[in-house]
């Protein structure tokens, strides 16, 4: 078992909290990502499973044991660096075995190891190959290799595809994803990206200011995020979240250009949030816009921006500008006058303190 566990765990430097009352169990087996903005303090908290940090304050246990005071080696923890970069000199299979061969391991359990964790990767085939011939997704299996051979009890990566471009990291991470599920091992994940961490992650803990605002598995929550702040992370676009007030036929957001007719809605809301999915746009059918409104509140579109399989809208309604994503290649030209609704059950609710509401 290598399920990792914090207890309320704090760590400064000097005046700054990086890691504040930290507490959170990564199952075994469990893809488990932290995401955050720069400096919400990610790498601080994996430097604490590593053993290279201590806890000021707070209990941190790996497999049920309490670690605070064992060192890096024991704990076996392996780090998978961030640009998972191999020796370029060395070919695949001398990379993977160079934590043993570094570790004097015997060389008959050398060859046992390597070729394990060569099945599980599924790389048996192009451990003859330096680094320069192999695509990125089989760099990104040897790298791993030789960070498993140790076998160790749980794998961490901090920001490993951050440097790729676009392409290689939508493919790397599908190959990770998949790496992980196939071994079967505790891996703590860090991103910088809402996307990559909605994509790859069992569930992800969401950090600000060294503080996890919330956790849980990717759609849990972008459907039910707990705040304001946790519900612009994810998503693109963003949430579209407007200044609301409350009136006899329910809410009434950035001063009526958007109206929700919701008898439920709290009273105490003072924010409504609308991801751009969830905003319904129709023609308005009146030219001289005395249109009765039932197709929705009126908008102009402001810029439309076609993206093949979906389009982004953005639309100026009175003071706010909100923006819709819609399917396919829709016929919307900007400055055209639209009608804009959603869903009373589709509207995120928030409070002064921009906590999430029950509806
Ligand atoms: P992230 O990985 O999310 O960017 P870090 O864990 O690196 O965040 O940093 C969290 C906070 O701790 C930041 O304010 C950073 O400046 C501070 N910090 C991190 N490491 C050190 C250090 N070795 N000395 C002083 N401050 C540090
Ligand atoms: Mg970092």
């Amino acid at each position: 078992m290598a399920d990792i566990v914090f207890r309320n765990v704090t760590k400064r430097y000097g005046d700054t909290l990086a890691v504040d009352d930290a507490s959170f169990t990564v199952n075994d087996n469990e893809f488990f990502c932290f995401f955050g903005p720069p400096l919400s303090g990610k790498s601080t908290i994996l430097r604490l499973v590593l053993g290279l940090e201590t806890p000021d304050i707070g209990e941190i246990l790996i497999g049920g044991r309490p670690v605070n005071t064992v060192s890096p080696a024991e704990r076996n923890v392996a780090m998978v660096f961030q640009n998972l970069a191999l020796f370029p000199h060395m070919s695949a299979r001398d990379n993977v075995r160079f934590p043993l061969v570094e570790r004097r391991i015997a060389e008959a359990e050398i060859e046992k190891r390597v070729a394990d964790v060569a099945a599980k990767l599924h790389i048996g085939h192009i451990l003859h190959k330096p680094p320069a011939q192999l695509s990125g997704g089989e760099r990104q299996r040897v790298a791993i290799a030789r960070a498993l051979v140790r076998d160790p009890n749980a794998y961490l990566m901090d920001d490993p595809i951050s440097a790729l471009d676009a392409r290689l990291r939508e493919e790397t991470r599908v190959e990770l994803k998949r790496i992980q599920r196939e071994l079967g091992k505790t891996l703590i994940y860090v991103t910088h990206d809402q996307e990559e961490a909605m994509s790859v992650a069992d569930r992800i803990a969401i950090l600000e200011n060294g503080s996890i605002r919330q956790i849980g598995a990717p759609a849990e929550i972008y459907d039910r995020p707990a705040s304001t702040y946790v519900a612009r992370l994810l998503g693109s676009p963003m949430m579209n979240i407007l200044k609301s007030v409350r009136g006899a036929e329910g809410m009434e957001a950035a001063e009526g250009t958007i109206r929700i007719a919701d008898k439920a809605a709290p009273a105490d809301a003072v924010e409504i949030g609308l991801r751009p999915e969830d905003i319904k746009v129709r023609p308005w059918l009146d030219r001289d816009g005395t249109s009765d409104g039932r197709a929705g509140r009126p908008a102009r579109v402001f810029e439309v921006e076609p993206l093949g399989g979906y389009t982004v809208v953005t639309l100026a309604a009175g003071q706010a500008r909100l923006r819709a994503l819609l399917r396919g290649q829709p016929d919307i030209r900007p400055d055209a006058m639209v009608a804009i609704s959603c869903e009373p059950g589709r509207v995120h609710y928030f409070g002064q303190s921009g906590g999430a509401l029950a509806r």
